[in-house]
């Protein structure tokens, strides 16, 4: 807060002697556009600065005295501006508040020119944007991350994702430290002060947020090649064992991608590097970031969840080397064409690698959370303009990604899957090497389909909200489907139910022992939809064939029984998750009565697969939410136990030899579920005896596990077993063992012990960036601690945005309010939003994760008061 007040006070006394020009508000104007840039660091890991130069090769399109570019918290020594025609101008330096530093010339520049600017900079220890550094063991390790504006805290730059040009980076760094970049070295000479001089190869063209380098004593661990391209898993000093998965795995991902994109990977080498913790992954060109407890885990410490949580993110990354670097979003209000691809494609192309994984029910649990987010009045629009650094901030999220990739998906299924593939392939060698937007991507996929895509697709991409499709089933005569449209509205929203979109209704249906597929363009309030296969009325009707469109079904008139005859069982494992995922938005709705959506909680609690299961615990959680009163709370936990009871107690915590992954992904949900919302006393028995076990000698319990059991011994441990908890986290040298533990920390139901563990995001034992998630919002899933983590906010806000990273990607001060999002009552309420009122716009995308916050407290309560006296009547009658 002090250096942002401090450099707009700069800003407004030197911007009266400089000659006026305001900095830009938010974008620069285009007026000088670059075309190379020769970057030049000077980088020791473990120093707090840095040096540089850089010459970036422009074209001064309209004539000024003064030039703007992006920079941030650079202190820029020496700036000028050399003309083609070797003229050389020296500037001075306009500070532009946060974003900005304008050039400044004694006399107009204009036409093509190289601008020289020597500046220091910072390597941040405490955030993860920028040049930052993180220690491994007792040595520092230097990495980057730019998306989407901080390059401009590396180097002065044009840092908007259109600028789109070649880099070339030289890099001094200490002699026996790796140097890597996007692009391989070209040479390396020793410098006579104990450095040498690393120079990388020109880029191909890149916007500034792709641009990565990374210093320290790596080893590096050869994975060969894929065609031309060599494989390297880059990983902190002594920890190349932990690569395997990772150099196994990658080729075949690879492969994969080429083979479905048609065009070989764009760059010349495929490096991925470990930081030592970090809640991302980046897909820098050539140079992809990954968590090291991610990337590299040494076999004998590996879970299976673990490879398969990378390799779900290489796919996801490796597959932006196409959507989002070859092709690039112009403008960052499309950067949905990057993310919502990439998290399409991750689930495409691991579905195809590992079928056994059922990628496709994780599409159909991505739309269903999207569906929760997107019903919200103050929902952003997959397309949402971009106005401020806010709206930069925000568009990295579910609508971005988990709802972008369902649209995507649902136009796949309605045009056909090898069609879609082939306008994929033309969009991307049309805009090759450049940017585009998603006109140019929908004018690619209209071309291939043979039809004009895009008044339909725009329908999703530029308004918000889920579309809810109710369907009546006629068989009077020929028969057929009544269908209407409108806005999914949960119970107490002040949202209009009427809006329109241009749906691909898809459906299935059996009809005289055969199954039938069908498409029509719902475009209408109303519509009919003959079934042209049915000769009679149809054994089973499925609204929306494999789940995959994104709307949600109103089952009208005694529907929902014939799309879940026979328990579903003529369903696939995604259709039935989608089907109970639909059940529960329509008890949110007061569509469907909780009694009915409890009743088929039953019914498909035994079903055979892990993930039908879990979706009919997640209804089954609304008897231990917000609506149910305090005293009917031990009857929520009864009805839990009596349901899901005794497959928990058969499954118990520890894996049986010979089991299936499946099995095992049961266990960590169903066995949690049962000992913490069931209150399972045998199995809360069970996890204190293993806890205290594993405490004393680290027996005992497989990693895959671990974290279930040591938050379920915490939620009903005693002060004394936090203090062992906090001991051994302070203790523990394996990052993801103290993930563990942090997660234990943060689960106490007890106030006191609660208090305690937000206490410990003040002192210095933990990283903010490991500790303040687990911490903070830990508490919110008790109702006796869940006013705590706010209260904890307003006692010591100036402590904690003091120590918590602030940049404009990951401003951890943006998800204060969701700290307070538990609460479901008007007096709670209102102080949230007094307290967050003023000081939000402080924090960069705070204020629409602030109006989500108070909207979602609105429905809450309103849906209590509706819901309510249903599940009491419920729990009184079980
Ligand atoms: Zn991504």
């Amino acid at each position: 807060m002090q250096i942002r007040f401090a450099l707009v006070a700069c800003s407004l006394c030197c911007a009266m002697a400089a000659p006026v020009s305001a900095p830009p508000k938010l974008r620069l104007d285009g007026s000088v556009q670059p075309s190379r840039y020769a970057v030049d660091l000077t980088i020791t890991p473990g120093r707090d600065t840095f040096r540089g130069s850089v010459d970036i090769d422009v074209d001064v399109r309209v004539t000024s005295p003064v030039i703007w570019l992006n920079a941030s918290a650079l202190q820029i020594h020496d700036a000028s501006f050399r003309a083609a025609s070797g003229d050389a101008l020296a500037a001075h330096v306009t500070p532009g508040g946060n974003d900005f530093a304008g050039l400044s010339f004694d006399r107009p520049v204009s036409g093509k020119g190289v601008l020289h600017i020597a500046y220091e900079g910072k390597i941040s220890r405490t955030s993860s944007a920028g040049l930052f550094q993180q220690k491994e063991g007792d040595q520092w390790y230097v990495y980057t991350q730019f998306e989407p504006t901080d390059a401009r805290r590396a180097f002065p730059c044009f840092d908007e994702p259109n600028f789109k040009v070649p880099w070339q980076l030289t890099l001094h760094v200490p002699k026996d430290d790796v140097a890597v970049a996007n692009t391989p070295a070209v040479s390396e000479m020793d410098e006579p002060n104990g450095m040498k001089t690393v120079k990388f190869k020109e880029s191909k063209p890149l916007p500034s947020y792709l641009v990565a380098l990374a210093v320290g004593n790596f080893d590096i661990v050869d994975a060969g090649k894929v065609g031309k391209t060599p494989i390297r898993v880059i990983v902190p000093h002594g920890k190349a064992e932990g690569a395997k998965y990772a150099t196994e795995s990658i080729p075949q991902l690879l492969k994969l991608l080429e083979s479905y994109f048609g065009i070989p990977y764009p760059y010349e080498k495929l490096d991925s590097i470990a930081m030592p913790f970090a809640n991302f992954a980046m897909e820098n060109a050539g140079l992809i970031t990954y968590e090291e407890s991610l990337l590299a885990v040494k076999p004998a410490d590996d879970t299976f969840n673990r490879q398969r949580g990378f390799a779900v993110t290489a796919a996801h990354e490796m597959a932006h080397q196409w959507f989002g670097d070859l092709v690039t979003t112009a403008w960052w209000n499309d950067i949905w064409l990057n993310e919502a691809f990439a998290s399409w494609m991750e689930r495409k192309i691991v579905e195809q690698w590992k079928p056994e994984w059922h990628e496709g029910v994780a599409a159909v649990n991505a739309r269903l959370g999207a569906t929760r987010e997107d019903t919200l009045v103050s929902a952003r629009k997959i397309r949402q303009p971009i106005e401020s650094n806010n709206d930069i901030a925000n568009s990295f999220d579910g609508i971005t990604y988990s709802k972008g990739s369902a649209v995507i998906q649902m136009f796949e299924t309605w045009i056909g899957t090898e069609k879609f593939r082939k306008g994929v392939q033309l969009y991307l060698k049309q805009h090759a090497w450049g940017s585009a937007t998603a006109s140019d991507f929908e004018a690619a996929i209209s071309s291939a389909a043979g039809r004009n895509i895009a008044p339909a697709f725009d329908s999703f991409l530029d308004q918000s909200g889920v579309p809810e499709v109710s369907v009546t089933l006629d068989c009077t005569s020929k028969p057929k489907l009544e269908l209407a449209q409108k806005r999914v509205l949960p119970i107490g929203s002040h949202g209009s139910p009427q809006q329109l979109w241009r749906i691909p209704v898809c459906v299935a249906y059996e009809s005289n022992g055969t199954v039938h597929h069908q498409c029509d363009v719902l475009a209408d309030p109303r519509s009919e939809m003959v079934l042209t296969a049915a000769k009679s009325c149809p054994a089973w009707l499925l609204p929306n064939d494999g789940e995959s469109g994104y709307y949600q079904v109103e089952y009208k008139n005694g529907l929902l029984d014939k799309t879940l005859a026979d328990k579903g069982r003529h369903l696939t494992v995604a259709e039935r998750v989608g089907v109970l995922g639909n059940v529960q938005t329509l008890e949110n709705t007061g569509e469907i009565s909780p009694r009915v959506a409890l009743a088929l909680v039953q019914d498909f609690a035994n079903d055979p697969n892990y993930q039908v299961i879990s979706l009919a615990a997640s209804i089954a959680g609304i008897l231990r939410g917000n609506a149910v009163p305090d005293e009917l709370r031990p009857k929520g936990a009864q009805f839990i136990r009596q349901v899901f009871g005794k497959r928990a107690a058969e499954l118990g915590w520890i894996a049986k030899p010979g089991e299936s992954e499946d099995t095992r992904l049961l266990r960590q949900r169903l066995v949690s579920f049962v000992a913490n919302a069931g209150e399972e006393k045998e199995l809360i028995d069970q996890a204190r005896k293993l806890t205290e076990r594993w405490l004393q000698d680290r027996s005992g319990i497989p990693l895959e596990i671990l974290g279930n059991v040591l938050r379920t011994a915490a939620q009903f441990g005693d002060r004394d077993l936090f203090d062992r908890f906090h001991q051994a986290g302070v203790k523990e040298r394996d990052r993801r063992i103290r993930q563990q533990l942090l997660g234990a920390l943060g689960s106490f139901r007890n106030p006191e012990i609660a208090r305690a563990a937000l206490e410990l995001t003040l002192s210095d034992e933990f990283d903010m960036r490991e500790s303040f998630f687990a911490l903070m919002f830990g508490p919110l899933s008790y109702p006796p601690t869940r006013p705590l983590p706010f209260e904890f906010i307003k006692q010591n806000l100036d402590k904690l945005l003091a120590r918590l990273p602030r940049e404009v990607g990951s401003d951890y001060a943006a998800n204060f309010p969701f700290v307070a999002g538990g609460f479901c009552d008007a007096t709670h309420r209102d102080e949230v939003d007094a307290f967050f009122k003023d000081r939000i716009k402080d924090y960069t995308g705070g204020p629409r994760n602030l109006a989500q916050v108070l909207e979602g407290m609105d429905l809450c309560i309103a849906q209590r008061k509706v819901l309510g006296p249903e599940l009491v009547a419920f729990l009184q009658q079980y």
